[in-house]
């Protein structure tokens, strides 16, 4: 036998099994070797039947005292059914639909049932447990691995295929080093792959699954490391005398001490001789837009153009006007560049970027288009950054390799502008260590002055007449009002309790506010209809905006006050603060109303946390540990490859030592060239292979 041994091959599996091993993608030998267990029951000790505790599953040996008995309950569903007993008391034991045990299981001999025992009156039962023979018993006395099944195998068979493989496959190569393994005490890969699938202990299941973890994160870090190690070996522009004292005065307020030093930390990156590559992270409303402002002042200053990706039309229109706002006064031309402007717009922003009459452009993803290039690009600014993928940040960053003004200088083939990336999604530390391991961090973790916390409210439709009022009473004190529903048309599965937006802001209009102005703004209206509808609830002509989404992040209009959210259970709790954020962002007291109602007790504690507090970093912990980190941006944009067993909620420990481990193996051999690393990095490599672009 070896890895590409086909299944078909294995006693026991046939076409039809071979069919259902292939759904869960299952082909050859070595695939049962790498599908891990997705949990494991503990059946290492036994219990008699008057003895087995009642809240977990046991493993207890019986007889069967009596011929099982079918019944048909009624189409479909049947029940076979036997007396067993032990030394200590006789129970029943129900399997449903299995009428294939009737041939099975005999009168008068031994099993060992696994299965949950329950108390009826005053005698015991056991429902659809696992059993085997008591005589040769497989699986008993042991830790049972529990796989993700498909209809047609069971756990049993499919444990009993992985126990074949990984007893007649040669012993797995070890890619890690052996004096590698003994620093970070790393168990061997043969003795993993066993212990992951036949633990004898937890002692035993714990060393195979950190040192799977470890090897998981470490290609990660590796991968992530050679990807910054390729970028700084570029040149950048340097800017000695880079100093954004001369631009705190030119701001219509003073800089939170916490945005003075993001500003700070990014001067230093930009006097220094390598790229600056950082990261400003602060919570919606924190001020991060004065500190990219400040650094293409500074770029402006240097003799260099910048540009500003968002990720959608309205926050590119509405980071336009902030930053026309602020450094119109330092003389600086501000344009922008979106997918939607008239073809003759463009072309005009697109011969100032050219020119370099523009000094800093901001737009859309029509920034990453062909044609679109700069005389001088030193500094790219992405917004929102973990809404475009690791790629994109990538080829923005290459549009600065452009050649601009053939009598300027041509920047050299690996040239890197300065890079700010803005974030306002509090990433949970673990994630932003592998998101943004190759960046500077900084954070900014005070609000500007005069800011309240929005309080946060979460209430069922008996309310919602109150809730009205209160909207209503908004609106009378002068200020607006957000509210939020999930879909632009019906879901077409039937979905009929989501508010689709249009309905909900005609029933708003006509029925329950005929009196105020009701905006409406979602994803399905043509961008300048969008910009319209939020040009005037910015300019106050609208009382109440009625939205999807797409007010999700950066929307700033301060006199807005209340916020409600429908099917509030929707959404991410990550992504409900970031919609919360869009108020409280005034002097004016500020709430934000959830409405839900789902009754799912789950439901009901994911969405307290944020009645219970304002913090996006633990808010973020929580939508981690609930969603995992493939879920955690709702998509898997940021693209990191799937992670099978370290767990970033837990795992903190094992992701440093992989990160130092990586880092230290890339300081010895920076593109894993000596043939020692090659296995290395191939590995690294086939990790990141659905997306061939990031490594060149
Ligand atoms: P975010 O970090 O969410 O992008 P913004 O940059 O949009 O936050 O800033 C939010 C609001 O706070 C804006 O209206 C901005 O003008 C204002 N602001 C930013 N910094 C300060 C400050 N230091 N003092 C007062 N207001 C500020
Ligand atoms: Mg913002």
């Amino acid at each position: 036998m070896d890895v590409s041994t086909p299944l078909r091959d294995f006693p026991g599996v046939g076409e039809a099994r071979a069919k259902a091993l292939a759904r869960l993608g299952l082909h050859t030998a070595g695939d049962l070797a790498g599908y891990f267990p997705r949990s494991y029951e503990d059946r290492r000790e036994r219990y008699t039947i008057a003895g087995a505790p009642l809240d977990r599953p046991v493993c207890i040996e019986v007889l069967l005292t009596e011929e099982p008995r079918l019944m048909n309950i009624r189409r479909g569903l049947d029940v076979t059914r036997m007396k067993v007993a032990d030394h200590t008391a006789a129970m029943l034991v129900s399997f449903f639909n299995q009428g294939y045990l009737r041939q099975a299981l005999h009168r008068g001999e031994a099993y060992i049932l696994y299965g949950k025992v329950e108390q009826m009156g005053n005698h015991r039962q056991m429902t659809n447990p696992h059993f085997e023979p008591a005589g040769r018993p497989r699986f008993t006395g042991r830790i049972m691995p529990v796989y993700p099944l498909t209809a047609g195998i069971t756990n049993h068979f499919l444990a009993g295929l992985v126990e074949e493989a990984l007893a007649g496959l040669p012993p797995v190569a070890e890619p890690l080093p052996e004096d590698f393994r003994a620093r970070y005490h790393l168990a061997g890969a043969a003795e993993s792959y066993r212990a992951i699938h036949f633990p004898r202990s937890e002692e035993d299941l714990d060393a195979a699954r950190q040192r799977f973890a470890f090897e998981e994160l470490f290609y990660l870090s590796l991968g992530l490391g050679l990807l910054r190690e390729r970028r700084s070996r570029g040149a950048g522009p340097v800017w000695p005398e880079a100093d954004p004292a001369g631009f705190y005065g030119l701001l219509p307020f003073s800089l939170t001490a916490a945005q003075r030093r993001a500003v700070e930390e990014a001067a230093a990156d930009l006097r220094a001789p390598r790229p600056m590559n950082r990261l400003v992270q602060g919570d919606v409303g924190s001020g991060k837009t004065a500190v990219a402002a400040a650094c293409a002042w500074m770029a402006h200053q240097a003799g260099w153009q910048s540009a500003m990706m968002a990720p959608t039309e309205l926050l590119a229109q509405q980071h336009f006007r902030t930053l026309t706002a602020l450094l119109e006064p330092a003389h600086m031309a501000v344009g922008l560049l979106t997918g939607s402007m008239r073809a003759a717009e463009k072309r005009e922003v697109l011969a100032a970027l050219r020119s370099g009459d523009l000094h800093l452009v901001v737009g859309t993803h029509a920034l990453l288009s062909q044609g679109v290039e700069f005389r001088r690009l030193g500094l790219v600014i992405t917004d929102e950054q973990h809404r475009f993928g690791v790629e994109q940040r990538a080829a923005f960053a290459a549009k600065a390799n452009t050649p601009g003004d053939p009598l300027d200088i041509t920047p050299e083939e690996g040239f890197s502008p300065n890079v700010l990336v803005m974030s306002a999604t509090p990433i949970p530390r673990t994630l932003a260590l592998l998101l943004y391991g190759d960046l500077d961090v900084s954070i900014i973790d005070e609000l500007p002055p005069g800011r309240q916390p929005v309080k946060t409210f979460l209430i069922g439709e008996s309310k919602r007449q109150r809730l009205y009022g209160f909207v209503r009473a908004q609106v009378q004190e002068g200020r607006q009002v957000y509210l939020v529903c999930p879909a632009v048309e019906e879901n077409p599965e039937g979905a009929w309790d989501l508010k689709a937006v249009n309905e909900y802001a005609r029933v708003l209009r006509e029925e329950v506010f005929p009196d105020l102005r009701v905006g409406l703004v979602h994803g399905k209206l043509k961008p300048r209809e969008k910009e319209a509808a939020m040009a005037a609830f910015a300019a106050g002509e609208t009382d109440l905006l009625v939205s999807t989404t797409v007010i999700e992040v950066g929307v700033d209009v301060p006199n807005a006050s209340l916020i409600v959210i429908e099917n509030a259970d929707r959404y991410g709790l990550s992504q409900l603060h970031q919609l919360r954020g869009r108020v409280g962002r005034g002097e004016h007291p500020a709430w934000c109303i959830l409405i839900s109602e789902n009754r799912s007790p789950d439901t009901r504690a994911r969405l307290k946390v944020l009645t219970e507090t304002s913090d996006g970093f633990r808010i973020a912990e929580e939508d981690l540990k609930l969603r995992g980190p493939g879920d955690f941006f709702g998509d898997r944009q940021h693209g990191l490859p799937a992670l099978r067993v370290a767990d970033l909620n837990t795992d903190t420990r094992v992701l440093k030592e992989a990160q130092s481990a990586a880092a230290a193996l890339l300081a010895a051999d920076p593109d894993l060239s000596r043939p020692e690393h090659a296995p290395l990095g191939d590995r690294v490599r086939r990790l990141f292979d659905q997306d061939p672009d990031r490594f060149n």
